[in-house]
């Protein structure tokens, strides 16, 4: 379809170096055909997500999770994100995509919490999403939509939402922060970490990317920087997690750093909503239902 094959031309000259990358290793015509089964996906259902907990030490009357996209596609069975959310970005049905997985998370998170269950809940959102102008608001209505407190709901954005312009970035976090959302910055490190701009940024939260969790401890250098990010959160007085925590000594060197919130396989992978559901049973005794009174 020639309108669709207009869009991918018109996007390559705006996506530049990146869009060649991809087109190295992946055909015009397979990247259309992901595009158009994407779009189908969408309506057929076909999205749905998965929960992980985030684990912080001496802490168990209240669960964090972060909401993950998931795929199922007849005909390709479970896609990962890393599948198809870069090719999403480009074409800008991300923004789509964000609006469903926000909804979806808010939709589970009032379950949840109106069983009386103590839970946040933190969603990713892509910088083509944040940087859409109608995004606060679409934000501030799925929680009356659903009910619930700001509190409950963080997002978690990448330093490349944030770096394009950086005074407009800066508005539209004061209006979600003055909302009451939580905010945090995922997969640091691997981005332009400028630290006078961290500074102005009214986030709560940096997520330690993978890539630096993986060689701790042993690597010199990512031991180095991994303390140098804890130091900072510490400084700048922020939560820090670390993203991928799969051993007991990556756990251990985490923690004599200074860092007691963990994400990773050694806790819990992402499951289901219900696998979530059972977690709480056994972890938590329901309060009365709260009421949305948008305090903590
Ligand atoms: P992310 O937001 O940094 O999410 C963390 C990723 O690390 C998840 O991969 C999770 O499954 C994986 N992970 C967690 N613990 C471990 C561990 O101990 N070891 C290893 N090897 N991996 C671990 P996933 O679910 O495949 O998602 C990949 C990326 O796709 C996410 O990275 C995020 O950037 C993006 N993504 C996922 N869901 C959404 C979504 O709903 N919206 C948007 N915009 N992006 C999403
Ligand atoms: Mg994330
Ligand atoms: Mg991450
Ligand atoms: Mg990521």
């Amino acid at each position: 379809n020639a309108e669709r094959a207009m869009h991918f031309v018109k996007n390559r000259g705006r996506a530049g170096v990146r869009f060649y990358q991809h087109q190295m290793s992946q055909s015009l015509l397979s990247r259309m055909k992901l595009d158009h089964s994407m779009r189908a996906a969408l309506k057929a259902e076909e999205f749905f997500l998965v929960y992980q907990p985030q684990i912080t030490l001496g802490t168990n009357d209240h669960l964090s999770v972060e909401a993950l996209i998931r795929w199922q596609s007849p005909d390709q069975g479970l896609v990962s994100p890393a599948s198809f959310i870069p090719l999403a970005e480009e074409t800008g049905f991300i923004v789509q995509i964000g609006r469903w997985v926000l909804d979806e998370t808010c939709k589970q998170l009032a379950k949840w919490r109106n069983a009386g269950y103590q839970i946040m809940a933190s969603v990713n959102v892509s910088a083509v999403q944040f940087q859409q102008s109608g995004f606060v608001d679409e934000v501030a209505e799925a929680l009356i939509t659903h009910q619930l407190p700001a509190h409950a709901l963080e997002l978690e954005l990448t330093e490349s939402s944030l770096i394009k312009d950086v005074d407009e970035a800066i508005k539209r976090l004061r209006a979600l922060a003055d909302l009451g959302i939580r905010l945090a910055i995922d997969d640091f490190g691997t981005g332009y970490s400028n630290l006078a701009y961290l500074k102005q940024f009214p986030i709560n939260t940096l997520k330690i990317d993978r890539s630096f969790i993986k060689n701790v401890p042993g690597q010199p250098v990512d031991e180095g920087l991994v303390s140098a990010m804890i130091n900072m959160a510490n400084a700048l007085d922020l939560n820090i997690i670390a993203e991928g925590v799969e051993t007991e000594q990556q756990q251990q060197f985490l923690q004599n750093a200074g860092c007691e919130t963990y994400q990773g396989f050694l806790y819990y992978p992402p499951q289901s909503a219900d696998a979530i559901s059972e977690i709480l049973l056994n972890t938590q005794t329901p309060s009365k239902p709260l009421r949305c009174t948008n305090r903590s």
